[in-house]
């Protein structure tokens, strides 16, 4: 699905990615580990737009996405989610969620004034859209809750849900298991499953868990000094002495 050829993304004189290529298959979801530093973040916002690269190329479904804006990405079904989650604190857990669609007919004066009758069908779609998401995070009994006070693993589901207002295809989660408790850890990852199983997902995720990568991830790409440096299962790259030495340079 995704195809990532000779990637370098250059800060001055510093080559945070230094040739990286890797491809992402359809329907999968792989993990993408590395020391700090190795260029994962880097990487993962040159793929989401958020970045252009120095130089190469990246495709989805064999289009050229290198250097298209985030919002060109997400009507492709290209979305990230970051570490910090990026919530409107203020505003309930549902109307969260109904922020997320992109073409809202509310959103300008004239259709507002115009088309009452329309906005309050697509504003009962998306009400309807909202609570089929919370029911399946099973986080429905928080939907009237302010979203600043939902705790860090909270969060991270509310931000999974925002993805399935928009039907994404493919997901790049930024350390989605970072501040979650245990049990919520849990829930994150079934939840990751369920959307790649029944939904047809496909996820990268940057984790440093390598428990809730080995659960989630059939493969597991190793980043180091800006470049891949193997890929394999998890037992695999864990047994590979190049990768602890990556691990143990930092
Ligand atoms: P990782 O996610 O694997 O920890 P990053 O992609 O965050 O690695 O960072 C790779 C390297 O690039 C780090 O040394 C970091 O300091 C550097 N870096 C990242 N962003 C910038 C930036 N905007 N300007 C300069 N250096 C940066």
């Amino acid at each position: 699905m995704i195809v990532v050829s000779d990637v370098h993304k250059h800060f001055g004189g510093f080559r945070a990615v230094d040739g990286a290529t890797l491809e992402i298959a359809t329907g999968s979801i792989t993990g993408l580990v590395g020391p700090n530093g190795a260029g994962k973040t880097t990487l993962f916002n040159v793929i989401a737009g958020v970045l252009s690269p120095t130089s190469g190329r990246v495709t989805m479904d064999g289009e050229d996405i290198t250097g298209l804006p985030p919002h060109d990405l997400f009507h492709r079904g290209l979305l990230r989610t970051f570490q910090i989650a990026h919530e409107f604190a203020s505003m309930t857990v549902r109307e969260n969620l109904m922020m997320v669609p992109a073409r809202q007919s509310g959103e300008t004066l004239w259709n507002a004034w115009f088309h009452r009758a329309r906005i309050r069908q697509e504003e009962a779609a998306l009400l309807k859209k909202a609570d089929e998401v919370l029911e399946f995070l099973t986080i429905d009994h928080l939907k009237e809750e302010r979203a600043g006070n939902l705790s860090g693993g909270q969060k991270k589901l509310l931000e999974l849900g925002r993805t399935m207002m928009v039907d994404a295809k493919v997901v790049f989660l930024d350390e989605v298991g970072a501040g979650v408790n245990r049990t919520l850890l849990g829930t994150v990852g079934d939840a990751i499953l369920r959307l790649n199983r029944e939904r047809g997902y496909t996820f990268c995720m940057i984790e440093h868990d390598m428990d809730f990568i080995g659960r989630l991830c059939e493969t597991v790409i190793v980043m180091a000094e800006g470049r891949v440096l193997t890929q394999g299962t998890i037992d695999e790259i864990k047994a590979d002495e190049r990768v602890i030495e990556a691990y143990l340079g930092t």
